[in-house]
């Protein structure tokens, strides 16, 4: 098996990301955040195929792992049944548990100010 590539975020004041919490690859970048939800682009996550998804709370949904070490690290969304405006197809459901925030200068577990928030999104941007 070859090497694999991972995309690497600036450790910079003026970037905002999650890392995965067991091998630190970088997951996904903040671009913005609003009342609802944060919006986020996705970097390192490997999403499971049309033979592995699955029904939650009638929606279908695609486990997403991380590609550095496989760990699991939330649920993306491929049809959403209730159309409330909460879930959206395409639309990621992050475990916080397993993830770190990079605030712009330290490492961290995700902050308490935006745990507040009812809903991570990571869209996809082509990577
Ligand atoms: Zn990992």
């Amino acid at each position: 098996m070859g090497r694999v590539f991972l995309i690497q975020y600036d450790l910079t004041p003026d970037s905002e990301f999650f890392l995965c919490r067991f091998c630190q690859a970088h997951i996904a970048r903040l671009d913005k955040i609003n009342s609802e939800a944060i919006f986020l682009s996705k970097a390192n996550v490997l999403i499971d195929g049309p033979e592995r998804y699955r029904i939650e709370e009638a929606d279908v949904v695609a486990n997403v792992h991380c590609t550095g070490c496989n760990a699991l690290l939330g649920i993306k969304y491929i049809e959403v049944q209730n159309n409330d405006g909460l879930v959206e197809a395409e639309s990621f459901k992050l475990h916080l548990n397993n993830l770190l925030w990079w605030d712009g200068n330290v490492f961290h577990s995700y902050p308490n100010q935006i745990q507040a928030h009812r809903l991570v999104t990571a869209h996809d941007d082509g990577i």
